[in-house]
């Protein structure tokens, strides 16, 4: 069949029936599969032959979920991990020990900078925050010899900042080093990061995929570009042989298609263990199947939502990469042409205190922990997720203490609206 587009891709892609079996991903609720004698198993074990001996490191349903959002992306091999901080982690942790360095954006999900700035750094692996718009010298100027990584998100979580892709893969492959985009937010239907160079992908499935607040997921991509035997000093999990894994060096076993993600499946999921059930991937697919039809209302509502804000007398500012006029508008045009994610960010005049007032005056949109699912909902990141960080650290990661980030669902437009400048009556 010729390459499918990417709403068929969301139908079809990662599972084919065969004469009389399941149309839909069958769920395989099974913890081990069973063989005929111990060889059988052994030359699995051994991984001589691909095949299922325990979920915690492949299942069949995860697998064909996790072959879908390969396709989708463009990549060579993929895996489900059970949360999005579960791939945020191996995607870095895959190529990174103790002793190494990785560049981040500043203008991250506060999970993934706590992630990295707290726990990985206690795990002795460093990150240097820089700016997503910084120059290039300063970018640069971020790398050091041991660094193994650049990371960024394609549309900041809440900052909303849009990820110079082709500038940061240029900066990482110059220093020899891959760069790891999460596309949380955008989703493929919107941006495909590795057409613009980057070399793995990671998503937070908790969000857009699923869609309908079903089931926290991960997933990781990888493009299979990235030439790690041509910096095999840099990538020496990779390039030389795995002890804890009878001898097998991934490069040379799996080729640059293969090696990243079979090293993080056959190491890293076999030890940390953070696999979904085969339930949630089925959830996840159902999500899956919709996506390319919810993408573009979600952005249409926000685009709405977005200018209707914009021109409200007690709103002080909106930023949405999508709003003419907004400082990643010009990047968001060039990465997000037809779209960028159905997520606002805004303050209300009168600082934390109307915001407060405002959110709570809302009837239609919910106040929950959540974005990019099916219902609108709204959430002030200051008092929540963002919490634990000092000013300082909420200015560099794009968020001001006003900031309300709010969520469209794909509810009819009129009803958000009236549920808006209702709340805004009241602030
Ligand atoms: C939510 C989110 C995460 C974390 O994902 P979980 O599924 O909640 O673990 C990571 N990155 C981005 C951009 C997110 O929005």
């Amino acid at each position: 069949m010729s390459q499918q587009r990417p709403g068929t891709q969301c139908l079809h892609a990662g599972y084919r029936p065969g004469n009389g079996e399941p149309r839909n991903i069958p769920i395989i609720q099974s913890t081990t599969f069973r063989y005929e004698t111990s060889e059988a198993m052994g030359r699995l074990f051994d991984l001589e032959e691909s095949g299922y001996f325990y979920t915690r490191l492949q299942n069949p349903t995860n697998d064909h979920v996790a072959a879908k959002i390969c396709a989708l992306e463009g990549g060579s091999a993929a895996m489900l991990t059970s949360s999005g901080q579960a791939a945020s982690f191996y995607s870095v942790f895959n190529i990174c020990s103790c002793g190494d360095h990785v560049v981040s954006s500043s203008a991250i999900y506060g999970g993934t900078y706590n992630l990295f700035a707290v726990t990985m750094k206690r795990m002795g692996i460093d990150f240097t925050f820089v700016s997503p718009d910084c120059t290039e010298e300063e970018l640069s100027a971020a790398f050091r010899p041991n660094t193994k990584a650049v990371f960024g998100e394609t549309i900041a979580n809440p900052a909303l900042a849009v990820l110079d892709i082709e500038r940061f893969a240029r900066a990482a492959h110059a220093h020899g080093v891959p760069l790891i985009v999460d596309n949380t937010f955008a989703t493929p239907i919107n941006c495909r990061p590795f057409a613009w160079g980057a070399d793995i992908v990671i998503h937070s499935t908790t969000k857009y995929m699923d869609g309908h607040a079903n089931a926290v997921g991960g997933a990781i991509v990888d493009s299979g570009k990235f030439d790690w035997t041509a910096h095999a000093d840099k990538f020496p999990g990779l390039t030389t042989p795995d002890e804890s894994y009878h001898g097998i060096t991934y490069t040379e076993k799996f080729g640059l298609e293969g090696a990243y993600i079979t090293k993080a499946t056959a190491q890293l999921m076999r030890d940390l263990g953070s696999i979904p059930s085969p339930q949630n991937a089925y959830y996840l697919n159902i999500g899956l199947e919709t996506l390319h039809l919810r993408m573009p209302r979600h952005c249409q509502n926000a685009l709405a939502a977005a200018q209707f804000l914009q021109n409200h007398p007690k709103v002080a500012w909106v930023r949405y990469p999508g709003l003419p006029g907004d400082p990643c508008h010009a990047l968001a045009e060039k990465y997000l042409p037809h779209g960028s994610c159905g997520v606002v960010s805004f303050g209300v005049k009168g600082g934390r205190k109307a915001a407060e007032t405002f959110m709570a005056g809302l009837e239609l949109a919910s106040i929950a922990t959540h974005v990019a699912d099916a219902k609108t909902c709204v959430l002030h990141p200051a008092s929540s997720t963002h919490r634990q960080m000092n000013d300082a650290e909420l200015a560099a990661a794009g968020v001001s203490p006003d900031l309300i980030r709010l969520s469209l669902g794909i509810e009819d437009i009129e009803d958000i609206l009236s549920d808006l400048e209702t709340a805004l009556e009241r602030v």
